[in-house]
């Protein structure tokens, strides 16, 4: 009997040469090929009278052939197979191209369904190569048809007969993964019942049916996947932190801290206290402080005698933090270095030297941190700032150099708690859901291209009392899709220069500079040696530059609300009334709703909540490469009620079987999931 790890090409129907085809959509195995879900549907149950068709409108009719077929030879290589249908409402002519053996087919008299595009006018209603059955025996017309991801050589047809084929050779061994009492609690189908519908659904209904049962499945698999590898987390020991007296540091600072900064920070401390490596998220919205926070765990892993590194993904925000931190921690006593890719062989040399020693407590760094020849003596703690631009490997990595030091991983895109417990893996999440007091809120326009003069005075009347602003445009080079100057960030900047501010001092940055060049011009704008920084996104990550106080967004409608959010964090972070204006001619319903979100809100968890509603999970995922095992129905940014339910019930099981003893199909499937998960999950 076959299992589900089978061959694919040993399945009944297949074979060699199909199971080859297959392999190119990384078909492998009979599991693949059920689990080869389809990306959309045809609806093609729905049947419309001939003079209900409207051209260009993809529907089926039920007609009868009023005349017999005629084929004509038009050249060589060109059938054409001509017939005129009827039904109670109007006549439809069809064609079909190179389909000869049709003529012979479709007989005078009889009824067809005919699906496919209508064309013509509505007075003479053609349409070409439709699908065609007969009336008594829809396979293809009247259901709702499945349309799978392909690739050359495998087309639709291929893909159900195949997928058909296995569901065959799986009738009796689909094993459910899913306990009987989970899936009666829930109103879950059957397994098999779901595998047939997503594949070849019966009704509407049933589709939904399945699809709720997949999704509901892998969230619930998901969950409880998790879990184990927190377990298996909590199985490392590392000898406990002891107390520290924390006073030093917090009169060290020239503010107090807020009360969701403490809290952050007791969460913390009490993980490296537990004697077992921490793996902790901060999430704080842009300006809450994170920074800070980070710098108390240094302190009291440092003053555990431990040393620590912190790890940002630009330069110039290493710099800012090594610049903001250093003297503060070195009047406490801790030795502080910078080590980036432009520090001189000669001085990597020498830090690397004192690292290696344990002379250097604190090293600030990019990735030079984690290369190769860089050896801590005792590494404690890493933290690594604005994670999601930094690849889980390169944070294993880090985690490498030392012996599973605490890890620390702070984030400023704010993200609905659930999702980030999916995002971030197993990682343990403190939120900092509180601003440092006396902030002002940015005040936030949502304006369209006719105001741009407006906004350029205004610019040059901030310029005027002595702040900067930050002009960002989407795109980096002009290409056709996006013909206007205005989207070209150096096109756009030098014409400011020239026909706007002559007289003020304009630069530009994006993404396809050089490293070096691009801290450059940042490191100028921050010691206001120029006025106007015209840039793409390349800004939006942290970056800390006080005095600046307006921030324009041009094409406001190609960025979705977290990076906007994002963008307009910095500014505001000094003692002036700062501005976004976000300039956008799109007149789309959504797209003014969401740039309404920004001029009402400067809560980042709300305009996070709200993104995930309007567009779903894709950017949060999109920027991260993540290893997350079997999400192929669940929608993480529709299905945030079933992943509650799913997770409910997988606490549930696992308060009253933590083993899983009761349900060994579930122990396995995860088993097999989770086994390579634990290794690319953070
Ligand atoms: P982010 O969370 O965006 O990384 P930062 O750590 O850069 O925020 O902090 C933003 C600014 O707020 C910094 O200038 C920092 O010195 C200041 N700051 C941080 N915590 C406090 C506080 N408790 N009170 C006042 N200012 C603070
Ligand atoms: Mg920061």
């Amino acid at each position: 009997m076959a299992d589900l790890n089978t061959d694919v090409r040993y399945i009944k129907g297949i074979g060699e040469q199909r199971a080859k085809a297959l392999g190119k959509l990384g078909i492998a195995t009979l599991r693949d090929l059920i689990s080869y879900f389809p990306r959309a549907y045809d609806d093609r149950t729905q049947l419309r009278r001939i003079a209900d068709l409207v051209p260009g409108e993809t529907a089926g009719v039920a007609a009868m052939v009023a005349s017999p077929p005629t084929i004509s030879h038009i050249r060589r290589g060109l059938d054409l197979v001509k017939l005129r249908a009827v039904d109670d409402t109007g006549t439809l002519d069809v064609t079909f191209f190179n389909q000869a053996w049709l003529k012979n087919n479709l007989h005078q008299g009889e009824t067809y369904v005919f699906y496919g595009r209508a064309e013509g006018s509505l007075f003479r209603r053609q349409m070409s190569n439709p699908v065609v059955e007969p009336e008594g025996r829809r396979e293809i017309t009247g259901r709702i048809v499945p349309i799978y991801p392909l690739t050359a050589g495998v087309s639709q047809l291929i893909l159900s007969r195949s997928i058909r084929q296995g569901l065959t050779a799986c009738a009796d061994i689909l094993p459910d993964v899913l306990p009987d009492q989970v899936r009666r609690e829930h109103q879950l189908c059957r397994i098999e019942y779901a595998y047939e519908n997503i594949h070849f659904p019966e009704s509407a209904e049933a589709l939904d049916l399945a699809r709720r049962r997949l999704a509901f499945e892998e969230l619930f698999l998901f969950t409880i996947g998790l879990d184990r590898l927190r377990q298996r987390r909590e199985v490392v020991h590392v000898p406990p932190c002891g107390g520290v007296d924390m006073e030093p540091f917090y009169s060290a600072l020239p503010f107090t801290l807020t009360d969701a900064q403490r809290r952050c920070v007791e969460e913390a401390l009490a993980d490296m206290r537990s004697g077992t490596p921490m793996n902790r998220l901060v999430q704080g919205d842009v300006g809450s402080g994170k920074t800070m926070v980070a710098a108390a765990c240094v302190y009291f892993c440092v003053k555990n005698s431990r040393q620590a590194a912190l790890m940002a993904p630009t330069e110039i925000l290493a710099q800012q933090h090594y610049h903001g931190l250093a003297p503060l921690l070195e009047n406490l006593g801790i030795r502080c270095a910078l080590l980036t890719g432009s520090t001189s062989a000669k001085t990597k040399k020498s830090i690397a030297a004192q690292l290696e020693s344990g002379e250097i407590d604190f090293a600030i760094g990019t990735h030079a941190l984690i290369t190769g020849s860089v050896v801590y003596q005792n590494l404690g703690l890493v933290v690594t700032d604005e994670q999601h631009r930094f690849g889980v490997a390169q944070r294993a990595d880090l985690a490498a150099k030392g012996d599973h030091p605490h890890i620390l991983v702070m984030s400023a895109t704010p993200i609905p708690r659930t999702l980030a417990l999916i995002l971030y893996g197993d990682l343990d999440v403190s939120v900092i859901d509180q601003l440092p007091p006396g902030r002002q809120p940015v005040e936030t326009f949502a304006v369209t291209s006719r105001y741009h003069q407006r906004v350029y005075n205004f610019i040059r009347k901030l310029v005027g009392e002595g702040r900067q602003a930050y002009i960002v445009c989407p795109m980096v080079e002009e290409n056709e899709e996006l013909p206007d100057e205005r989207k070209a960030v150096t096109e756009y900047a030098k014409k400011l220069q020239a026909e706007v501010f002559p007289d003020l001092k304009v630069a530009f940055v994006h993404g396809k500079m050089k490293p070096k060049e691009k801290d450059a011009v940042m490191a100028a704008f921050a010691a206001h040696e120029t006025d106007i920084l015209v840039s793409t996104t390349v800004i939006e990550v942290g970056v800390d530059v006080p005095n600046a106080a307006v921030m324009v967004i041009e094409n406001a409608e190609r960025f979705g609300l977290s990076q906007l959010h994002q963008l307009r964090g910095r500014v505001g972070r000094g003692k002036h009334q700062s501005y976004c204006i976000l300039i956008s001619d799109n007149q789309n319903e959504e797209t003014r709703q969401r740039l309404k979100v920004m001029t009402k809100t400067s809560d980042g968890f709300k305009i996070a909540e709200e993104d995930l509603r309007l567009r779903g999970p894709g950017d949060f995922f999109g920027q991260r490469q993540h290893g997350l095992p079997g999400l192929k129905v669940a929608d993480l940014g529709c299905d945030t009620k079933l992943l509650q339910e799913a997770q409910e019930a997988a606490r549930k099981l696992l308060a009253e079987d933590p083993d899983l003893r009761t349900c060994p199909a579930t122990a396995e499937r995860i088993q097999a999931l989770f086994t390579q998960a634990a290794d690319t999950l953070n």
